[in-house]
């Protein structure tokens, strides 16, 4: 066994049915009174069930139905207007990670407590992280301060996330958990939990394509997204995440869909470098290549494989690379602009992934 660090999150996590049931108590248990609910506008009708229902009842201080992708600021002002004009002590963010990306920035600004109830597989409510948008241009920072403080994952609230939105949503977490298995400073938890997300959300993904309200599969997808979370939220990424930042930031692509596309291309780069990491991804998956298996399984869910159909013009394939390399993250493949391009040319076009370091090449020096 080699030596390791691991850094446990305080997060107190409730995972079932019907947990949502359990909001006032826990709001009661952090010492609030005034909760206020965050959603995006179209999760408004799940927000104002919750709003009235019996658990939270008078611990209810209204509804902000504002949130929006990538945490833009001046949403988050006037949600800061509403949270103090109700004096509310804490929020509840129902919602993927753009309701959750809100009630991080409000706990930033404030120091609110926050519960997050997810309803994608994102799983931005286990991580430390926060990304913001002002005059177009996002920034991240990293610090407990947004860390919500409990974590309530009720199966229930997943069953209406559209089918199209699941896959890509699940491959997201997928995501997380491959990059937490090479990850420079994963551990052997870190691992066990990043295995076991992907077993369990690449079992779950096909049998919600097929029966959306199976609520079996709805909870292991929900389990595996927890799981990616905390692997998120606990060790470092690689250039999976830096192309999907890259390419989100700077030509407006959508965040999970991005992913989707990218995950396998990223996963053949790293194979090489990162042989003890691909064998746990491919046992997962249940293949025998882990970056097949990942493009099979995408193709098999129905989700977009290619950065054109995404709406990537071909022609900023060079800015893509040349901004991809530029301040990389760690990443167990050295980072070469020629094959970072070819990497990045091949999920324009749609192509299977394919290798595009050469074996023989170093890991990349730590920064
Ligand atoms: P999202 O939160 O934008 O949700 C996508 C759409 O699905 C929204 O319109 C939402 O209203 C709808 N929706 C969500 N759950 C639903 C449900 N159960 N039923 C019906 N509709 C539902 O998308 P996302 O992929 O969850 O989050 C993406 C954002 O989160 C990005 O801004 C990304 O940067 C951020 N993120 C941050 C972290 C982090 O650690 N900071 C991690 C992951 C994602």
């Amino acid at each position: 066994m080699h030596a390791f660090v691991h850094t446990a999150l305080p997060v107190r996590v409730l995972f079932g049915e019907g947990t949502r049931a359990s909001l006032g108590a826990e709001i009661e248990r952090l010492g609030c009174r005034r909760a206020l609910v965050l959603t995006t506008p179209g999760q408004r009708a799940a927000a104002e069930a919750q709003a009235v229902s019996e658990s939270l009842g008078s611990l209810a201080a209204g509804i902000f139905a504002g949130a929006a992708m990538h945490t833009p600021v001046e949403v988050t002002e006037r949600a800061l207007e509403v949270l103090r004009g109700r004096a509310a002590d804490c929020v509840v963010a129902l919602g993927g990670g753009s309701t959750i990306g809100l009630g991080k920035a409000l706990a930033l600004r404030t120091g609110v407590a926050q519960i997050a109830v997810p309803t994608t597989y994102a799983g931005s409510e286990m991580t430390p992280v926060l990304g913001q948008t002002e005059n177009g241009v996002k920034t991240t920072q990293r610090t407990l301060d947004v860390l919500p403080e409990t974590v309530i994952y009720d199966v229930d609230l997943t069953l209406a996330l559209p089918v199209r939105v699941s896959v890509v949503s699940g491959m997201n977490a997928i995501a997380h958990a491959v990059e937490a298995l090479y990850a420079r400073d994963g551990n052997p938890l870190t691992s066990l939990m990043a295995e076991e997300s992907i077993r369990a959300l690449a079992g779950a993904l096909p049998r919600i394509a097929s029966d959306p309200g199976d609520k079996a599969a709805r909870s292991d997808a929900l389990y595996g997204a927890w799981l990616a979370g905390a692997c998120l939220g606990t060790v470092g990424m690689a250039l999976h995440h830096k192309l999907c930042h890259v390419l989100g930031g700077s030509f407006d692509l959508p965040h999970a869909e991005t992913h989707t596309v990218i995950l396998p291309h990223a996963v053949a780069y790293n194979a090489a470098a990162a042989p003890d990491a691909m064998a746990r991804v491919a046992r997962a998956v249940g293949v025998e290549d882990a970056a097949r298996g990942l493009h099979d399984l995408s193709g098999r869910l129905g989700a977009v494989r290619s950065l054109r159909d995404l709406g990537m013009p071909g022609a900023a394939i060079d800015r893509a690379a040349d901004l991809a390399v530029k301040d990389p993250y760690w990443n167990p493949a050295p980072i070469r602009r020629d094959a970072v391009r070819a990497l990045i040319a091949r999920a324009w076009a749609g192509d299977p992934p394919r290798a595009v370091v050469s074996p023989g090449d170093e890991p990349a020096p730590p920064p």
